[in-house]
């Protein structure tokens, strides 16, 4: 599946396609995060298919030999874990590593270098030494974390000694054929001392021609891998602009590019070589082909969303909101560029412009079908145009824009505005095919994931309101209760934004952190600390029992202890109900009675089952590449 997916980059135009993280021994063990490993000779044929891959289309394979150190708690192979220090395990497991002594450090150092000797084996052309992340070789750089007292502590030169022995070993096994890149962080952690951020620079000076590339970032990763919502582009500027001061190797990296304008100027101001890009290639694997063709209205833009990176945490394949074929290349053998021409003279009328309609809209339309779009308000968009318009999303209004971009050049998609359609209007249309997108709603009654059915009318009274409203430009005066029993995104989101009203609001969840999912894209730390900064006051662990227009009642999740919390409006955030009311009322007629001449209706997206944006531009994708075509064998997804 990896293989797959990185040959598609490398179709793309990538110069250079890189693995994800890959240890290089069973004393590192990253699992449940899915990671590459070269641990013994059998793996080779594994990183193989991926070399194969890349190489088919005329890129370069890198690999990046990785070595955790106190963030493995080594779950599956129960090897015990080293580093320079026995200190907790950073990932928040309960287990240390063991301190290395002279013996680990050099069977590391013969780990690493018989790892490169498989990825020589397996033919990638750019072998990594991967020093940053938190990761062991971050542990031996830092004074705060090396307090050894032999060669590898002490001076700088010390604890630099094992990335350059590292550094050092790898060139000299694999240098004849493969070049030799950095991982490396020159900063920004929160809170991260000047005298640190000085030594790294140090370090970068000491060791500056070494490598043949440095690839450069910086060690938190939540911020290097930062959601739009919280980080502008190219963020990494502005700890990384010196890097090509100090050495004449080649220098790349990350910044979550789309513009390539932006990524222009980054090189001709010299900030680096190349430009380094997982998001953007993720959302557009053809994107340099794109800026090549001059087609760069065609780029499907990353928005910063981070659900690419949920599955990293949650340990399932990439998923991607604006590239539904991300992870599909080999599973189900979809192309981002490419789909089958139509089978039929079919019509199809897709009611519902939101994120599935779109999708289904372009696909359907790039087949070379004759689809009718029909939308209820005057724009398009559904869901993204309205959770764009809050605080930080801006970003994902490209969801929508680069659909209606390409839709507005097909002549097979007529765009209905301002259409709300009832079933009477729907076999009016004549369409022999129905697509209901309709959506979903936030509901009132309260149910939601720690109380999963309605309260009672008598429970709830007052002045209640849902996200939608909020959305639609209602705004509570006085103080707000917001009650998130949803745990992703929106709970904060409209605590902000009735926050910047200059209302007083508390945000309360059952859950025991604010924003809770939003772990797995990477972002909870910062939603938490806005809505610290800016004076939201958070009750965690307390569950909605009733509002009455004046107090909201609440009592905690572990204890029978009740609060009353005093509020003129309650939001609440807790679950959607499908918008399916047209769905239901052709579900049966277009059946029972051929005299209307539809010959199927089908639901997609939020209005089947509400969940991500993702997964609903995969359901209109799913739709446009399966309508009309009789399933056999090869239309069965790959699940080995
Ligand atoms: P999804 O995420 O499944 O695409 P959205 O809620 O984002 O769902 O979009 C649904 C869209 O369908 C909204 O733009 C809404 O205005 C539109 N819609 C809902 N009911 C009708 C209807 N009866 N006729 C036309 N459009 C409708
Ligand atoms: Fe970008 Fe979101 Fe796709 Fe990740 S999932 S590549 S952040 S659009």
């Amino acid at each position: 599946m990896a293989a797959a997916l990185r040959g598609m980059k490398a179709e793309g135009g990538w110069g250079v396609v890189c693995t994800e993280w890959c240890s290089i021994h069973p004393s590192s063990d990253d699992l449940p995060h899915p990671n590459a490993a070269l641990w013994s000779d059998r793996h080779i044929k594994d990183q193989a298919l991926m070399t194969d891959a890349v190489h088919d289309h005329g890129a370069l394979a890198g690999v990046e030999l990785w070595f955790g150190g106190a963030r493995s708690a080594n779950h599956y192979t129960r090897e015990t874990a080293y580093d320079v220090a026995s200190i907790p395990n950073l990932a928040g497991h309960p287990y240390q590593p063991r301190s290395m002594d002279k013996s680990d450090i050099r069977n590391l150092r013969h780990w690493h270098r018989e790892a490169a000797l498989r990825a020589k084996a397996a033919e990638f052309d750019i072998v990594y030494v991967y020093a940053t992340h938190g990761y062991l070789l971050s542990h031996f750089l830092s004074a705060e974390t090396n307090d050894r007292t032999d060669e590898y502590g002490g001076s700088m030169e010390n604890r630099a000694r094992l990335l350059r022995e590292l550094i050092e070993e790898t060139k000299e096994a694999v240098g004849d054929r493969c070049a030799v890149a950095v991982r490396y962080s020159v900063g920004g952690d929160d809170g991260e001392s000047d005298t640190l951020t000085t030594e790294r620079r140090d370090c970068l000076e000491m060791l500056a021609e070494y490598p043949d590339l440095w690839d450069i970032n910086i060690n938190n990763y939540e911020r290097e891998m930062g959601v739009s919502r919280f980080f502008e582009s190219g963020s990494l500027e502005e700890y990384m602009a010196f890097v090509k001061s100090v050495t004449t190797k080649p220098v790349v990296t990350v910044g979550r590019f789309t513009s390539p304008d932006a990524m222009a100027s980054q090189v001709r101001r010299g900030i680096v070589d190349f430009i380094g890009a997982a998001r953007p290639s993720i959302a557009d694997p053809f994107l340099p082909q794109k800026i090549f063709e001059g087609r760069l209205e065609d780029i499907r833009e990353c928005i910063g969303c981070n659900i690419c990176y949920t599955g990293d945490g949650l340990g399932t394949p990439i998923r991607c909101t604006q590239n539904p074929t991300m992870g599909e290349e080999y599973r189900r053998q979809w192309h981002p560029e490419i789909i089958a021409q139509k089978d039929s003279d079919s019509t199809v009328l897709i009611v519902g412009a939101g994120p599935a309609g779109l999708e289904a809209a372009r696909m359907l339309g790039q087949r070379g079908y004759r689809v009718m779009l029909a939308e209820a308000t005057r724009t398009l968009g559904g869901r993204v145009t309205r959770e764009a318009a809050l605080p930080g999303l801006n970003e994902w209004i490209r969801v929508r824009d680069y659909r209606v971009q390409q839709i507005e050049k097909m002549n097979e998609v007529e765009i209905f505005r301002e259409s709300e359609l009832n079933s009477e209007d729907v076999i009016s249309t004549g369409a022999d095919h129905v697509v209901i997108a309709t959506g979903a709603s936030w509901r009132k009654d309260g149910l939601g994931r720690s109380h999963p059915f309605a309260y009672a009318a008598s429970e709830l009274q007052g002045n209640i309101l849902t996200p939608d409203d909020i959305m639609d430009g209602q705004t509570p005066s006085g103080h707000t209760v917001v009650y998130d029993d949803d745990s992703f995104y929106m709970g904060g989101l409209i605590a902000e934004k009735i926050c910047l009203t200059g209302q007083q609001v508390t945000l309360v969840t059952p859950a025991d952190v604010v924003s809770a999912w939003c772990d797995y894209t990477s972002e909870r730390f910062y939603v938490q600390k806005r809505l610290l900064e800016l004076g939201v006051a958070l009750q965690t662990g307390f569950q909605l029992v009733s509002y009455n227009g004046h107090d909201v009642r609440v009592v905690n999740t572990y204890t029978d202890r009740t609060l009353a919390i005093s509020a003129n409006a309650l939001v609440m955030v807790t679950a959607r109900q499908p918008n399916d009311r047209l769905y239901r009322a052709l579900e049966t007629r277009w059946q029972e009675d051929s005299a209307i001449g539809i010959r199927s209706v089908t639901r997609i997206g939020d209005c089947e089952a509400p969940a991500l944006i993702a997964a609903s531009v995969y359901a209109g994708h799913r739709f446009a590449r399966e309508f009309d075509i009789k399933p056999d064998a090869e239309m069965n997804p790959r699940y080995e």
